[in-house]
């Protein structure tokens, strides 16, 4: 099924749903495990709007350990951000970010599932419909963007902390500006962002280029276990590499600097499909896939229980990496034929 932009019903019902609420009511926002610059950005340049809107009590959670990585830690509205369990059980409205099933939110998709309201704003292709009001575009470039129009239609006027956040999600989901829906309307968006007085040089020095000397290191050897199958992806390639908790340890790194590593390895040129297996627990490994046009890797990642967009998608593997690997082989080799 393809999805279609919200409808000018459903942004109104958005609206609705938010103006059905005092300002004392308790509204909690949500983004996927293991947040990225879209997840964080656009929830929180979300919930910094409604706190200009009056609302008191905003809070914003994301499941699993309570560990915001190190470039986004710095985002305005952060005051907003508790640990899942200290998210509002019984919230009036619930809101959700950058997530494309319910399987993404944990152990919060039960708080989704008995808020008497909710809101999904998310722009995955894959995005199974889950939740109340629905703002999904798939044209999208960035949740965020999906965010910035609901705020305006809220008449929430961008300052220079809401216009922040949307600028680290629309930033690091284009991948500053580079991939395939990086439209006039994205560019329209970052001037008006731009225009609220943030310093992009300055945003991306922190996101972008600022690593801890261990987190090279560990690419590097993570880059040298590289291996590249020119025969893979019905003759399209694939290259491929992993890294393993015990990387991590060895080089005392948090999780998130594993998230970086996709970016050197799909710049190969022999491949149109690279792959990252990332370990997360002993045979569980979080996999990050990336086409650069030939294939759809999202129908990939759908059919092994993860989602995406057609050129950058992930799911959830077991076992070795090898087998991760073969399994990804094989699907390729299914879908091309
Ligand atoms: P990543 O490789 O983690 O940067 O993710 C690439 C894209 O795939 C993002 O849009 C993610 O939201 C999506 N994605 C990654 N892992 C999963 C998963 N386990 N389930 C659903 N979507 C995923
Ligand atoms: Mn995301
Ligand atoms: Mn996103």
């Amino acid at each position: 099924m393809t999805l279609s932009a919200p409808s000018a019903g459903q942004w109104a019902a958005a609206v609705a749903a938010v103006r059905a609420l005092g300002t004392g009511d308790e509204i909690q926002l949500i983004c996927h495990v293991n947040p990225d610059g879209d997840a964080l950005g656009s929830m929180l340049g979300f919930g910094l709007g409604l706190r200009r809107l009056g609302f008191d009590r905003v809070r914003a959670t994301f499941p699993g350990e309570f560990r915001v990585p190190d470039p986004y830690a710095a985002l305005p509205g952060s005051e907003l951000l508790v640990a899942e369990g200290e998210a509002y059980q019984n919230a009036d409205l619930v809101i959700v970010f950058d997530v494309a099933s319910e399987s993404r939110l944990g152990g919060l998709a039960g708080l989704l599932s008995a808020a008497p309201a909710s809101l999904v704003l998310d722009h995955h292709a894959s995005n199974t419909g889950f939740g109340g009001v629905q703002l999904v575009d798939p044209r999208a470039a960035a949740t965020s963007v999906v965010a910035e129009r609901l705020l305006a239609e809220l008449g929430v006027e961008l300052d220079q902390e809401i216009a922040e956040c949307l600028y680290v999600a629309l930033a690091t989901d284009t991948g500053s500006f580079k991939f395939d829906l990086t439209t006039v309307a994205v560019h329209e968006l970052a001037a008006r962002l731009i225009a609220t007085g943030l310093r992009p040089g300055e945003i991306s020095r922190r996101v972008f280029d600022s690593r801890p000397f261990g987190a090279m290191k560990l690419a590097g050897e993570v880059m040298g276990r590289a291996v590249l199958e020119p025969g893979a992806a019905g003759g399209r390639g694939m290259v491929w590499t992993y890294a393993t908790l015990d990387d991590l340890q060895r080089y005392s790194q948090p999780p998130y600097v594993l998230d970086a590593l996709i970016d050197p390895v799909r710049s190969v040129a022999e491949a149109d499909v690279s792959v990252v297996v990332k370990q997360v627990a002993a045979g569980e490994w979080s996999v990050s896939l990336r086409s650069k046009g030939a294939v759809d890797v999202s129908g990939v990642a759908v059919s092994q229980g993860g989602g995406g967009h057609r050129l950058a998608a992930g799911f959830t593997g077991y076992g070795e990496p090898d087998q991760v690997v073969d399994a990804v082989r094989r699907l390729l080799d299914e879908y091309l034929n």
